[in-house]
């Protein structure tokens, strides 16, 4: 934790540096000391250090400054930091004026020109004050602050991608804040910047305005450039079956990569609560999983990227990925572990209030928000459900909503039973979503009831759709073969009446797991036929490594 302040402002240059190293020589071991030559600038630099979250526990300030005397200073002072310790030092003919301001101004002590010698006439008073300090001080949070609204989709964006990749940050909604006085004197500080919400603010002073996840994950340190162009095996998608590749495929020797545009962990870092994974008889959530995944990828020496993959073409015997910042990175083998990604449910007002209290998803970060509200969750399967039994506990309702009559052929019995269990979670079937209203957030839900053909409005501030998924495989068209639906032919789909793929020049069947292209394969929910589940996905990742082996063996 960086030390609290001592900030001294005296526009006598001597009489200011006498006065810094007099409180460097005493306090330094425990406290920072800043000199500022004039009011105005110490005030400029307050409102810094307020951005920065630092501590002030003391303010000295000459009374007689051109432009504005020590009073007026410490007043204006206060309202920034208003628990830091004031005092004056004036000179004798200033005493009246200075009795003056510790009756009337809030000010704590006064000191006489010249202090000599300070371990009379100094330091036991500052030790008092500094000591009476101490007793109330709680030190402030120390990492990342993200300043943002609840209903803003941007906000909500870069909450979900700090959360998903474990970075911790404190979220300031400054509307449902706006009350709290330490909210205003920090958007006071921020002066005109905080109205390009959502504002980053780092531990280090910087700060970003209007913010994108990119520039974030460059900032807090998350790899966005690869270290070298080429690596044995890249992996596009960190969901468990790219995971899973990346630390069989380093954990053999491959030099490897993983090319993760959003965070690790892919749905399963969605999954509140993953309750038939092999060897966790209580279950562990998705975000647990791939953070124990990632730390054994980077201890086998994976490396990470976070960034997209745009494009992919073969050059002889290279596999050449381009990203989404333009550079390219060049493998021998290159394995799709890109998963899917949710499908959007077409009704009128859905785009409009995306991110502003209709999410795709799990919504993680979104369940302590909705705290005593009605959720609305859309969709009649596990994922579904899991979310259901998340929001739960801190919604006053859930009502889930399905089209069918019933969860039964879509959901696994585990869940329904807990769902019938949970009181505040109501089932409605034969509900279909038929539209979503509200100006800069979800207000009201119109459903249409399929038995009866009615439709009911309700109210609603926030809904989660889990609608089934498909892969976003279009960038690598042309190049790998797909079904019609977008997902990835592996092993015996691409040979057709006994015929290799075109353009195969192998006098070898394709690898159980590899695409039409020699050293391309594809594991998990984006392959063709895949089961799609945390632990087949697993079980791929790591069956492909052999394959791996085996083409590179040969190339
Ligand atoms: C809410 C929820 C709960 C679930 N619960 C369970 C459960 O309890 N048990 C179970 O077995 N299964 C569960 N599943 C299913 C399981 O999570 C998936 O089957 C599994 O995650 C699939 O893994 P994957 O690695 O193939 O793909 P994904 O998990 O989809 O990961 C793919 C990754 O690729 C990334 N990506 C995509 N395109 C690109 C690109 N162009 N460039 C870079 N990165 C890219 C994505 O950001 C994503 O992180 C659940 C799914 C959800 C959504």
């Amino acid at each position: 934790m960086p030390k609290p302040i001592l900030l001294s402002v005296d526009d006598d240059s001597d009489v200011l540096r006498a006065i810094e190293r007099d409180l460097r020589s005493q306090y330094g071991a425990d406290y920072r000391v800043i000199g500022s030559d004039s009011p105005e600038g110490a005030l400029d630099l307050l409102k810094q250090l307020k951005v920065r979250n630092d501590s002030v526990a003391l303010l000295l300030a000459d009374q007689r400054m051109p432009r504005m005397d020590g009073v007026e200073f410490l007043q204006q002072a206060m309202e920034i930091f208003p628990t830091a310790k004031r005092a004056l030092l004036t000179a004798y003919a200033d005493t009246n004026a200075a009795i003056s301001a510790i009756n009337h101004a809030s000010i704590n002590y006064f000191f006489l020109k010249p202090w000599d010698p300070p371990t009379e006439l100094l330091y036991p008073q500052l030790d008092d004050l500094l000591d009476d300090w101490q007793a109330s001080f709680r030190p402030p949070f120390q990492g990342i602050r993200l300043l943002g609204t609840r209903w803003s989709p941007r906000s909500y964006e870069l909450r979900d991608f700090l959360a998903r990749n474990h970075v911790p940050y404190q979220w300031i909604d400054v509307e449902a804040s706006a009350n709290d006085p330490e909210t205003r004197r920090l958007m006071d500080a921020l002066g005109p910047e905080a109205a390009n919400l959502p504002v980053v603010l780092f531990p280090d002073g910087t700060r970003l305005l209007e913010g994108i996840p990119a520039d974030v994950a460059q900032k807090v340190g998350l790899r966005t450039r690869a270290q070298t162009s080429f690596y044995d095996l890249a992996i596009v998608g960190g969901g468990p079956a790219g995971l899973a590749a990346a630390v069989y495929g380093a954990s053999e020797g491959l030099h490897t990569v993983m090319i993760e545009r959003e965070a690790p962990g892919g749905q399963a870092g969605m999954s509140s609560r993953i309750e038939n994974y092999l060897g966790f008889p209580t279950g562990l959530s998705g975000a647990d999983l791939a953070r124990r995944a990632v730390v054994q990828a980077q201890r086998f020496g994976v490396e990470i990227l976070s960034q997209e993959a745009v494009a992919a073409r073969a050059e002889g015997p290279y596999r050449i990925i381009k990203l989404a910042d333009g550079n390219e990175i060049s493998c021998h083998a290159l394995m799709i572990a890109t998963g899917v990604q949710w499908r959007r449910l077409a009704v009128p007002g859905i785009d409009r209030l995306q991110g502003a209290g209709i999410y795709y998803g799990g919504g993680a970060t979104e369940a302590l928000s909705c705290k005593g509200e009605i959720v609305y969750v859309v969709g009649g399967a596990n994922s579904a459900g899991q979310a259901a039994m998340n929001f739960a506990r801190y919604a006053e309702r859930v009502v889930i909503l399905v089209r069918r009559e019933s969860l039964s052929s879509t959901m696994s019995q585990y869940l329904i039973d807990q769902i019938k269990e949970t009181p505040n979670i109501q089932l409605w079937t034969h509900a279909a979503v038929a539209e979503v209203h509200g100006e800069t957030h979800l207000e009201e839900i119109s459903v249409l009831c399929t038995d009866t053909n009615k439709i009911e409005r309700v109210p609603g501030s926030a809904m989660f759709i889990f609608i089934g998924a498909l892969p976003r495989t279009d960038w690598l068209a042309g190049l790998v073969e797909r079904d019609e639906r977008g997902f990835l032919l592996t092993g015996p789909d691409v040979i057709r009446d006994g015929q290799h793929p075109k353009g195969w020049a192998l006098d070898r069947d394709p690898f159980l797991l590899e695409t039409n292209v020699p050293g391309i394969f594809a594991v998990g929910d984006v392959r063709h036929g895949s089961i799609k589940r945390v632990a087949s996905g697993v079980g791929e990742g790591s069956v492909a490594v052999q394959f791996i082996h085996q083409y590179l063996s040969k190339v």
